[in-house]
């Protein structure tokens, strides 16, 4: 299919002609007995693997097997937001290239993700926290990533609103990088869909895998509600549900499922143009183009594999969002859902091969996976087409956890309670 059915052209004559002539975004193909690779997992990572496999590396006989619809996973779910302002050596240059292909994605794939680079503040109340950030903001400028800190009047040029004199929170300044932002999160899914069937590549729906066939310590297909597909390498892509699907394969990942929710309020007049977050508590929020404040908070705090979550997780979310903005109490909620994510034991993602042959593994998304979506799906792509790991991501291996490699970014211990 031609990538250039979007072109100024097309927009033109579709309107003057009743909008009858567009196409579906992507095929709908019956499975093929097998492929080169398949990927498992029709969200945003394994639908940008997909798509940089095909593009950027040349494999050609690709599928993207989808137990559901594209889009109904997390990557339709999240509250949008994008960074690259992390603190380590292992995490930096990895989210930085994701913000470098988040700037060129929607040339890159004919697709508007209404990608938007309003800036996001992290807000800071106590003098440790300060530091903390200007170590962090220190670390980002090393790596070549904007980082600004801000004193409580800066901050108040960006968000005059918030309450400054909370005598419990007292807000002293804020971290703020310019590039971090928003982007319409299933809009991703949807051009990475198009831009992969463009490239070729079977995207199949309403197809569960139900096991993994390994042969001599080989992976060699899978099993699926539509049959049996082989496979000479298979990806893993399946956010929340990871370790269920490796376990198909006799795989023990230091993976827990949890429900994550996100909020968003009636429409009203423009309010934040920018993404804030409070540094008392766990509290995210910025506002979307249709006038909705989109928000959320911490995790519900128990496993389950249930896309709802529970009410006094929305209690606590709404009380972090009245400490930092009272401004909000009268707004009124309109919606709130839940997604399950991966929890790794030290709140970081894992890119790696297994220890079974052809079977690879991208897993451990939690709070931060959105905004990894195309540096994940660059190098988990790099990964299947070279049996090597893209030199930005090698800190993310499966084996840290028994070497004692973890990730600790937030500096507070590689504990999965505390991300
Ligand atoms: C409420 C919420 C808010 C969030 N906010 C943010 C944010 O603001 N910024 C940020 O960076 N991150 C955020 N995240 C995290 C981010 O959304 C996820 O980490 C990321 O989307 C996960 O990767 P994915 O897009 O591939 O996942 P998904 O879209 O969940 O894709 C995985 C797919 O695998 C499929 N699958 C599972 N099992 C099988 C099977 N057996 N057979 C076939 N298919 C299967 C699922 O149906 C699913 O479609 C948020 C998450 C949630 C839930």
């Amino acid at each position: 299919m031609a990538n250039d059915r979007f072109s100024i052209f097309k927009v033109i004559s579709e309107a003057l002609g009743g909008h009858k002539g567009w196409q579906p975004m992507w095929r709908e193909p019956e499975p093929k007995p097998a492929y080169d690779v398949i990927i498992v997992g029709g969200g945003g990572h394994g639908l940008a693997a997909a798509y940089y496999l095909a593009k950027v590396y040349g494999v050609k006989n690709i599928a993207v097997v989808e137990k559901g619809w594209i889009g109904s996973g997390n990557v339709g779910r999240n509250t949008t937001i994008i960074r690259s302002n992390y603190l380590l050596p292992g995490n930096v240059p990895f989210y930085e290239l994701s913000m470098k292909l988040w700037e060129g994605l929607e040339q890159d794939f004919n697709y508007n993700a209404m990608i938007s680079q309003r800036g996001i503040i992290n807000l800071f109340h106590s003098d440790a926290q300060r530091d903390a950030y200007v170590r962090r903001g220190n670390a980002m400028r090393l790596h070549g990533v904007d980082a600004e800190l801000l004193d409580a009047a800066g901050v108040k040029k960006h968000l005059p609103f918030l309450n400054f004199t909370n005598n419990r929170f007292p807000i002293q300044g804020g971290l703020r990088q310019a590039r971090g932002g928003t982007v319409r999160h299933d809009a991703v899914a949807w051009g990475y869909a198009r831009g992969a069937d463009a490239q070729g590549v079977d995207i199949i729906q309403s197809c569960e895998v139900t096991g993994i066939r390994t042969e001599k310590g080989r992976a060699v297909g899978i099993e699926t509600t539509r049959g049996y597909i082989g496979a000479k390498k298979i990806g893993l892509a399946c956010a929340g549900n990871s370790s269920r699907v490796a376990s198909m394969a006799g795989l023990n990942l230091p993976i827990e499922s949890h429900v994550l929710q996100a909020f968003v309020s009636e429409g009203i007049k423009p309010f934040i143009d920018t993404v804030v977050t409070f540094g008392a508590g766990h509290f995210y929020i910025s506002q979307s183009d249709k006038g909705g404040l989109v928000f959320g908070g911490d995790l519900d705090g128990y496993n389950s594999y249930a896309q709802r979550g529970n009410l006094p997780t929305i209690e606590d979310v709404c009380e972090g969002g009245m400490a930092l903005m009272p401004a909000i109490g009268r707004v009124r909620l309109l919606r709130h859902w839940g997604g399950i994510m991966d929890m790794s034991m030290d709140g970081s993602p894992i890119i790696d091969k297994t220890p079974i042959d052809g079977l690879y593994l991208n897993a451990g998304w939690c709070y931060g996976g959105f905004k990894a979506t195309p540096a994940s799906g660059f190098c988990f792509a790099h990964l299947l087409a070279k049996d090597e790991m893209h030199s930005v991501g090698t800190a993310y291996r499966l084996d840290r956890f028994a070497t004692g490699h973890t990730i600790d970014e937030k500096g507070v211990g590689a504990q999965p309670n505390l991300h």
